[in-house]
């Protein structure tokens, strides 16, 4: 066969050789050790928690080396493209700190190893398929669906290894008359990569998180243009990730099954592989069983769960860096105040056996994280938050920032702070009694009080209560009000004679606290009453009372 003739044949429009490519996309001029990765989202509009954690490791191994990490648009498949996806997936990673140096951006593209979306790619993945043509390594094919599948019930009734390979392969040695036939008369077909390798045989693969991989090679002689000549993701991704000099493929773990064809493709064209880095899937506990994040089960699977609710980004990149190597959490613990940047991030240290995901340790380094951060800083996010998701509340917020303000700090300072904040909707949740608006009482009295002593409580504190005593003339009013209803002025008081007492003050303060803000646990009762001010403070009392 005159695999020229064919080339010529099937491509009679290429015009450019590899060369040309190679020429127009140099190696890139970085420094020794840098790393060049990549984000191939597809246009689904779904941007998950395990493209984040796949694109943290990206943006950490390029960023670490001084490198380069690039988005790239792999939209080869246009049943799946959703309007506005693109914007979505920039915007999200965007939001959780993943900045990229180049390729795709909200309004165009920028770097020179573009075009950045595959769609814009065409010429240049016909010009490579023209290449293995004319080196014998690609044919096209004419099977029709039916006879694909005639093929896979024999293989199937033969208990044969499935697919488009040896003898199976109906098109592999089609004469150059017979193709040209077809071809003129208009016959469809797609273009296969001819494989030469051998089923018996192994080769090994360093990967990047799995360490050596000893994998079969490939045998299949699979699509690599399918019939309206677009490319598949076999060949297109092993064409862009060689021209734009990628040099780690951080991927998930779903494509390890195909690396054998990856790695045959880039051999059959004379290139250099990447690193390829699998990912291991995101599982989480269901009982005592562990199982993969579910798009349909799992809410908490989509990045907009995490938005929507007020996570703040910062958080969600802690925890994921503690997921994403086993050594984050030592190292946090020497370093408190370091930026996570700091961390030396390496693959080796990544799980390759399913890596759990736990809401509740994300709440946990979530509180770390706020309890960090400064109120005023916390209520500019809980505003944003707001303004995009609760637009009433951040009407409120807004209202009095001073107070607001106050309120955050609550309790967070010294040297043992309350971690009670996680995320803006849960601290909306836990501030709301502030705001008449929303304040609806949740815990009744305690159990303990007499039913009868509630009002002479109350009734005794309003008496007293001043805005302008201190914390300490404040409480010594309390202490008197409960001594004077027989309850101890002191807990240790009511421990040693319990015959002689009610209760004890703590049990007069719960009263006067529910009354308040409708619970029994808060931060400090004294500084809630000072944000709220007289008014409100003595409308809420008054308010319990006239409800009992
Ligand atoms: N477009 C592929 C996907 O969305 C990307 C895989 C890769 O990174 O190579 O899964």
């Amino acid at each position: 066969m005159n695999y020229e003739k064919l080339a010529e044949l099937l491509f009679p429009h290429v015009d450019k050789t590899p060369e040309d490519y190679e020429a127009a996309y140099p190696q890139r001029n970085l420094p020794e050790g840098a790393k060049v990765t990549r984000l191939g989202p597809s246009p689904t509009g779904f941007i998950h928690l395990g493209n984040l954690y796949g694109a943290f490791v990206d943006e950490r191994l390029a960023h670490q080396s001084g490198g380069i990490f690039y988005l790239r648009i792999e939209d080869t498949d246009d049943k799946r493209e959703v309007e506005g996806a693109v914007e979505a997936v920039i915007s999200s990673l965007d939001y959780f700190g993943v900045r990229f140096d180049e390729g795709t951006t909200v309004d165009g593209e920028t770097g020179s190893y573009g075009p950045y979306h595959q769609s814009s790619r065409g010429d240049i993945y016909r010009c490579f398929a023209k290449w293995l043509t004319q080196q014998g390594k690609a044919y096209p094919c004419f099977c029709t669906e039916e006879e694909i599948q005639t093929v896979r019930d024999q293989q199937e009734s033969l208990k044969e290894n499935p697919g488009y390979y040896g003898k199976w392969a109906k098109c592999r040695d089609l004469s150059y008359e017979v193709i040209e036939e077809r071809v003129k008369a208009g016959m469809p077909f797609v273009l296969r990569f001819r494989s030469d390798g051998d089923a018996q045989r192994n080769f090994e693969i360093e990967d990047g998180i799995r360490g050596t991989l000893s994998m079969p090679e490939n045998v299949q002689d699979v699509v690599i243009l399918k019939q309206n000549g677009i490319p598949t993701y076999h060949f297109a991704h092993v064409v862009d990730d060689h021209l734009m000099r990628t040099t780690h493929v951080v991927r998930g773990e779903e494509w390890l099954s195909s690396l054998p064809i990856h790695v045959a493709l880039f051999n059959a064209l004379g290139w250099s592989l990447p690193v390829y880095c699998h990912t291991t899937v995101l599982m989480k506990m269901e009982g005592e069983t562990k199982r993969k994040l579910s798009k349909r089960k799992d809410p908490e699977l989509s990045l907009n769960y995490y938005r929507s609710l007020g996570y703040h980004p910062r958080a969600v990149r802690e925890y994921l860096l503690t997921i994403l190597n086993s050594n984050y959490e030592e190292w946090r613990i020497a370093n408190p105040d370091a930026p996570a940047e700091e961390f030396a991030f390496t693959t080796e240290k990544m799980s390759n056996s399913g890596t759990l995901f736990d809401l509740d340790k994300l709440n946990d380094v979530s509180k770390e994280t706020l309890v960090k951060m400064s109120s005023e800083e916390l209520y500019d996010f809980l505003c944003a938050w707001a303004e995009e998701y609760k637009t009433e509340l951040a009407e409120l917020f807004k209202a009095d920032r001073e107070k607001m303000i106050r309120i955050l700090s609550m309790d967070r300072t010294g040297p043992k702070p309350r971690k009670d904040l996680v995320y803006c909707e849960q601290i909306f949740e836990y501030i709301r009694y502030f705001f008449d608006a929303y304040y609806r009482p949740e815990e009744g009295f305690p159990e303990n009080v007499d039913k009868g002593d509630l009002l002479p409580i109350l009734k005794g504190y309003l008496e007293t209560y001043s805005a302008e005593d201190d914390q300490e003339t404040w409480f010594g009013k309390i202490r008197e009000l409960a001594l004077s209803l027989q309850y101890a002025a002191k807990p240790k008081d009511f421990k040693k004679n319990p015959d002689q007492y009610k209760g004890h003050v703590g049990d007069v303060s719960t009263v006067i606290r529910v009354a308040l803000m409708g619970r029994s646990n808060s931060p400090d009762l004294w500084e809630i009453q000072q944000i709220m001010g007289e008014a409100q403070t003595r409308s809420r009392i008054e308010a319990a009372m006239a409800a009992l």
